[in-house]
């Protein structure tokens, strides 16, 4: 899949290249089988020569804390952006980021700014490229809000696409088929301390709530129109319910942990046994937010 040929050119171009890698080293579920390649790109010029010389059948990973991959592995390239896609810098009221930053590096720098708008980040995990593919956020408070403009790769064609162009929605950005490189916020000046509250309100919610020292990927579904996911499975007396390694968080429905050892076929297991109980009792169809890699 990748040449000699090509591994040199990719290395001379600063990337770093790695054969069977085990994926469960880059996830917050610690779970997942080797790529064939993972693939580290520092800069566009890299990225460039990337896109030039190898056909496209990769994926794009950030922080993976909202991914699942398989126990076999990936058959294919797993690719990650770093270095030079790490850099944030600030105009006035406007946050230039990479998409290799993480979100939280992001909101410290608005803080300090006196920028306001990204108080919904505040204690989620990953980069700024996985935020916006997803549309990260609360319920009802998303990312996208504060999103001026994105630059992104549909291989060799480059593209600053405004906001108005883009299809945001809960958890949807309407991305797919290219690398999201750097993504521009607008916020808004405000001296009057708020905003920390705001954020450290948020993050007080999240240390009760949320089983955040085991392996997790946030919540497994997201909410049907009107109702709380977390909610519907904890009716449905599937909390504590276990899988091998894998098991329903007592703390929060929505969310499964690895307790120890689990495998990817373990959650699933237990995302079908959710997605059938929620099925029969309420008669609601559960969508997953976590995206399960084949
Ligand atoms: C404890 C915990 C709490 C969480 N709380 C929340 C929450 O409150 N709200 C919420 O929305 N999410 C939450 N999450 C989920 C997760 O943190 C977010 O979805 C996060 O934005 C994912 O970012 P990432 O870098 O880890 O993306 P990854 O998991 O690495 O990737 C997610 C998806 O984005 C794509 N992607 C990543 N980077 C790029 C890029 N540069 N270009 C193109 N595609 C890309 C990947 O291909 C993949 O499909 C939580 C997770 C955990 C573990």
């Amino acid at each position: 899949m990748i040449s000699k040929d090509t591994a040199y050119k990719l290395t001379l171009a600063g990337c770093k290249i790695l054969r069977r890698e085990p994926l469960s080293k880059y996830c917050s579920f610690r779970i997942g089988g080797p790529a064939d390649f993972f693939i580290e790109i520092p800069n566009e010029q890299a990225l460039f020569v990337f896109f030039k010389n190898v056909p496209a059948n990769y994926i794009v990973l950030g922080s993976g804390t909202n991914v699942l991959f398989p126990d076999k592995g990936y058959n294919g390239i797993v690719l990650r952006l770093t270095g030079d896609f790490k850099k944030i810098s600030v105009l006035e009221d406007e946050i230039s980021s990479g998409s290799a930053a993480l979100l939280s590096n992001v909101l410290q720098v608005a803080l300090k700014n006196d920028l306001i708008g990204l108080e919904c980040a505040a204690g989620i995990p990953g980069t700024v490229g996985g935020a916006v593919y997803g549309n990260t956020g609360s319920r009802d408070k998303w990312v996208s809000a504060v999103v001026k403009s994105v630059e992104v790769y549909e291989n060799l064609k480059k593209e600053l696409i405004n906001k108005e162009k883009m299809d945001f929605n809960y958890r949807k950005s309407g991305f797919t088929d290219c690398v999201i490189t750097r993504v521009n916020f607008s916020l808004k000046k405000d001296t009057k301390n708020g905003s920390l509250k705001e954020v450290s309100k948020n993050i007080q919610k999240r240390l009760k709530t949320q089983p955040l020292n085991i392996p997790n990927a946030g919540s497994i579904f997201k909410n049907p129109d009107g109702f709380s996911t977390g909610k519907l499975i904890e009716e449905a007396g599937l909390k504590g319910k276990r899988a091998g390694g894998a098991q329903i968080s007592q703390m929060h429905g929505n969310f499964i942990v690895n307790t120890g050892g689990a495998f990817s076929e373990d959650i699933l297991t237990l995302i079908n046994l959710m997605k059938e109980k929620v099925k029969e009792k309420f008669n609601i169809t559960l969508e997953t937010e976590v995206k399960i890699i084949e």
